[in-house]
C-alpha cells in the first residue's frame, strides 16, 4: 500500500505535464475532441477504430492500448452534460504519449492489460450540453431496449471486448454529501448490483475490492469526500446490465468540490483513480482488499447546497423568525451551449442544520429586507454604470429599471438585476424565488444578496457572478 500511495502522489504532482490544455472548459464539444482522437491515430501505441455513429452522424470511437490478457474498458459521457471523465481520458492518453520516468510502469501495463476507451458516448447530447441524446432518450435507461444508436454501439463493443473490468464514468449532482459528514461527495463509487437481491458474486466482489483500494488511495487527496452511490438495482442501466456478465463493473461519479465549478480538480482525481486502478488490475493487488471497506463507505446523501446563510432574522406580519436560507445556482446554457450564466433560487428556508453549504455565512443579528427597485428608469447601461453602486445598495436597491428593447441577454451587465420596460416586480421570500435582498445590522447595510450572490458592503465593486435581466 505504501508504494501505491507514493505512486498516486507522484501522479498528483506530475499531473500538469499530462493535462490536455485543449479541454479547458467543461462545455467542450465533439469538435474539440475529434482532432485529439485523430492525433492518436498517428501514434503507434494506440489503435483507433470507429465504433459507430451517433443519431446525428458523429463518429464514436474506440481507442485501445496494450496487448495484455486482462481487458479493461472505460466509457465516458453517456450523459452529454457529464464531461469530467472524458477530459481525464485525454489526460491519460497524454500520459502514455509523453516521455517520462514511468517508462517501465507503462511497459508493464501494456504487457499485462489491453485497455479500451470510448470517450463521449453521447456526442449529440454533449453538443447541447444536455443529459439525454438527441431523441431525448436517457442512454443509461436504454441498456435493455437499446433503441438509440449510441446504446447499441456501447452494448456491442462491450459484448465484443468482454472486459474483465468496466469503468462507467459519470458526473453527479453537486448536491450530494458523503454520508452525514457535511463534506461534499467529490467522488462516488459503486459496484453495481445485477439483481434486486443485490447478490455478491465473484465479479461484483472484485469490483468492491478494487473500490476498497481506491477508497484508501483517494482518501490521501479527498479525505471524507468519498461516498457510495445508491445501490438500487436498475435493469435499464448499463452498469447494472453489464454486471450480469462476468465483468467487474466500477461506477465513478464526479460530484462537487468547493470552488471547482469546472471540476478541474476532480478531473485530476479521475486521472489518478483510473491509472492507479489499471496498475492494481495489472498487479492484482486489489484481491487482498476486504469488502468491509467498501461496505463502510458512507452513502450519498443529498445534503449540500451552494450557499447557506444561517440565523437570519426575518419579519412577517409583525412576527420575527430566525431562519437559515439555502440557495442553489442553476447554470443556464448560452452562446450555443459553449458558456452559461447563473440563475439562483431559494432551495429551502427554515432549520437547515442538517445541510452544509459549499459557502456559508453566519448572519446572526442581521435582518433581511427584500430587495427594492429603483424608481428612476435608466436609458442605457452606461447611464447605470455612472451611478455609484454603494449608494444604491445603501437604499436597499437590488433592481434597476432600464428602457431598452434591444437587450437579448438574460444576465445583467452590471451588479444589479435589470427590469426591462417598466415591468412590475416584487421580490419574495419563498421556495424557488430568486434571492434578492439586503442584510442589515439595525439600519446599517452589511450585505446584499443579488441573484443569490453575496456582496459585502465593505468590498462593493469586487467582481461577483452575474445578476439577472427580468423581462
Ligand atoms: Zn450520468
Amino acid at each position: 500500500m505504501a508504494q501505491d500511495i507514493q505512486f498516486a502522489w507522484s501522479l498528483y504532482h506530475g499531473y500538469e505535464n499530462y493535462k490536455d490544455k485543449h479541454l479547458s472548459n467543461r462545455r467542450f464539444k465533439y469538435s474539440n475532441i475529434l482532432p485529439l482522437i485523430h492525433h492518436l491515430k498517428n501514434k503507434n501505441i494506440f489503435t483507433v477504430k470507429k465504433a459507430g455513429e451517433s443519431e446525428e452522424g458523429r463518429d464514436i470511437y474506440l481507442i485501445s492500448i496494450g496487448s495484455g490478457d486482462k481487458k479493461i474498458f472505460c466509457w465516458s459521457q453517456m450523459h452529454g452534460d457529464e464531461p469530467t471523465a472524458t477530459a481525464s481520458l485525454f489526460d491519460i492518453f497524454n500520459f502514455f504519449l509523453t516521455e517520462n520516468h514511468y517508462t517501465e510502469f507503462k511497459q508493464f501495463l501494456l504487457d499485462k492489460t489491453t485497455i479500451y476507451f470510448m470517450p463521449m458516448v453521447n456526442p449529440d447530447g454533449a453538443e447541447l450540453f444536455q443529459r439525454r441524446n438527441i431523441f431525448e432518450i436517457d442512454l443509461n435507461r436504454d441498456a435493455a431496449q437499446k433503441q438509440s444508436p449510441e446504446a447499441k454501439i456501447l452494448y456491442s463493443v462491450f459484448e465484443e471486448i468482454k472486459p474483465h473490468f468496466g469503468f462507467n464514468l459519470h458526473d453527479q449532482d453537486r448536491a450530494y454529501a458523503a454520508g452525514l459528514s457535511g463534506k461534499s461527495a467529490a467522488i462516488s463509487f459503486l459496484a453495481p448490483p445485477f439483481d434486486y437481491a443485490k447478490t455478491k458474486n465473484e465479479s461484483r466482489t472484485k469490483s468492491m475490492k478494487l473500490i476498497s483500494e481506491q477508497y484508501n488511495l483517494l482518501s490521501e487527496f479527498i479525505p471524507g469526500h468519498i461516498s457510495k452511490y445508491q445501490d438500487d438495482f436498475e435493469p435499464r442501466a448499463f452498469g447494472d446490465s453489464f454486471a450480469k456478465s462476468d465483468s467487474s463493473i466500477v461506477l465513478i461519479e464526479s460530484g462537487g468540490w468547493c470552488d471547482d465549478r469546472e471540476k478541474e480538480f476532480l478531473r485530476k482525481i479521475n486521472f489518478i483513480s483510473l491509472l492507479t486502478s489499471f496498475k492494481s488490475i495489472a498487479e492484482e493487488s486489489y484481491l487482498t482488499e476486504k469488502i468491509d471497506t467498501y461496505e463502510s463507505i458512507p452513502n450519498n446523501e443529498k445534503l449540500m447546497m451552494d450557499f447557506i446563510i444561517r440565523n437570519i432574522t426575518v419579519r412577517k406580519f409583525q412576527t420575527k423568525y430566525v431562519v437559515d436560507l439555502g440557495i442553489n445556482y442553476e447554470e443556464i446554457n448560452i452562446n450555443n451551449n459553449h458558456s452559461f450564466y447563473y440563475k439562483a433560487k431559494i432551495e429551502d428556508i427554515g432549520d437547515l442544520s442538517v445541510y452544509s453549504g459549499y459557502k456559508e455565512l453566519d448572519a446572526t443579528g442581521l435582518s433581511l429586507v427584500l430587495g427594492k427597485t429603483y424608481e428612476t428608469e435608466f436609458n442605457s447601461v452606461s447611464e447605470i454604470k455612472s451611478v455609484g453602486s454603494s449608494s444604491l445598495l445603501q437604499k436597499g436597491i437590488t433592481n434597476l429599471k432600464l428602457n431598452d428593447t434591444e437587450i437579448e441577454n438574460k444576465y445583467s451587465p452590471v451588479l444589479f438585476n435589470i427590469i426591462l420596460n417598466n415591468k412590475e416586480r416584487k421580490e419574495e421570500l419563498k421556495e424557488e424565488a430568486v434571492p434578492n435582498f439586503i442584510l442589515c445590522d439595525g439600519r446599517k447595510f452589511k450585505y446584499a444578496v443579488i441573484n443569490g450572490f453575496l456582496i459585502n458592503a465593505s468590498s462593493v465593486g469586487k467582481k461577483v457572478s452575474n445578476a439577472l435581466i427580468f423581462k
